[in-house]
């Protein structure tokens, strides 16, 4: 499939709109950018342009490059959007609800993901393309159009987004530009299975936004075998690395751990995970891992860690002083949770809202 013929306008920066538009002043590229930050489906609906502005604009652009093609809601709360992008890759972008109503966009960075961590639906799809900051940016858009204040984004979702960095980067300026979307990076995550040179690029050039490591083992040999990209970050320099963001950014980081039954939980993960995360700031994330089916690791069906098994780990983890949260499985009834990304097409997942398509 080709590029659409005319350029989008929605996940641009501002600076680009404006250098887009020009001849036309800057007070009406902002009058338009307010317009897509509020994700209107036409230009018509721009109403404070002039008529004959907006039928050029109609003529000469479009307003987003992607689609949602279907929405899947949980009864939790969370909200999954499929979402197609110009050359018929799939995507999904999910928002999350933390029950005191705070919203908190996961966005995708990657059609697929290239890692290959063998507990996430992602990785077993396969790798397909990078996705360019506009496309990063709109799914911010679309799931706006679904709820208007949106408190916070992870960069949690398909992909692996130190891989896609420059892409990123350029989606995050958009996020915490003051005439963009104007969000502190403080409310924004980016998660990563542990890429050293990409993370010492993003604390050198910014924007400084919370930084969480997808760690599942302190135990180097087991991660190897979990996340093939272990195999080239090794665990010493990627504490470096963190403690090199640290120092840079100020900012506490979050290490994160997928629990996989009978696996990474043992006494001698306890102590690993201690130890790497002595003389870093950081909290540790637990996530029981989220059933996918076809997952396995060694020949062995991957399993949710058991209940008895969770408390004493988690225990385990808190004796060696560490501290320990454990994240909330929200979205599994339609895929929308943490590892189950990968664009659904069974007939299982029926879509129970609207679909807002461009
Ligand atoms: S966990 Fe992240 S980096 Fe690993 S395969 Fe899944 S999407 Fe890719």
């Amino acid at each position: 499939m080709l590029r659409p013929e005319k350029p989008a306008l929605g996940g641009l920066a501002p600076e680009s709109l404006e250098a887009l538009l020009a001849p036309l002043p800057p007070f009406r590229s902002r009058q338009i950018l307010t317009w897509i930050y509020r994700r209107v489906s036409s230009f018509d609906e721009m109403t404070n342009l002039p008529k004959a502005l907006r039928s050029d604009l109609a003529a000469r652009f479009i307003l987003y490059s992607s689609a949602v093609s279907a929405c899947f809601e949980d009864p939790d709360g969370t909200a999954k959007l499929q979402i197609t992008l110009w050359d018929g890759a799939r995507i999904e972008a999910v928002l999350l609800s933390d029950g005191g109503g705070r919203k908190t966009a996961c966005l995708s960075t990657q059609a697929g993901c290239p890692a290959g961590c063998v507990f996430c639906k992602t990785g077993l799809l396969g790798f397909r393309r990078d996705l360019d900051s506009a496309e990063i940016v709109e799914q911010f858009l679309h799931l706006r159009s679904k709820e208007a204040e949106i408190a916070n984004i992870v960069i949690m979702g398909m992909g692996e987004p130190l891989l896609n960095l420059e892409e990123v980067r350029r989606a995050l300026l958009v996020f915490t530009s003051p005439d963009g979307l104007a969000l502190s990076p403080r409310r924004i995550t980016l998660s990563t299975c542990g890429i050293a040179e990409g993370i010492r690029e993003l604390a050198d050039k910014g924007p400084p936004v919370r930084l969480a490591l997808s760690l599942t083992t302190a135990d180097e040999a087991l991660r190897e075998r979990l996340m093939p990209l272990a195999l080239t970050n090794p665990l010493a320099t990627l504490k470096d690395t963190l403690a090199y963001y640290q120092q840079r950014t100020g900012r506490r980081l979050t290490l994160e751990a997928v629990l996989l039954g009978g696996i990474n939980t043992r006494p001698e993960d306890a102590d690993a995970l201690a130890a790497f995360a002595g003389g870093l700031e950081a909290a540790v994330n637990l996530i029981p891992w989220n059933p996918v089916d076809g997952l396995s690791f060694e020949g062995r069906p991957l399993q949710e860690p058991g209940r008895r098994e969770l408390r004493t780990f988690t225990a385990a983890l808190e004796k060696r002083g560490l501290n320990v949260t454990q994240r909330f499985r929200k979205g599994r009834s339609i895929a929308g949770a943490c590892g189950q990304l990968g664009v659904v097409h069974t007939e299982r997942f029926v879509p129970r809202c609207p679909v807002n398509s461009r």
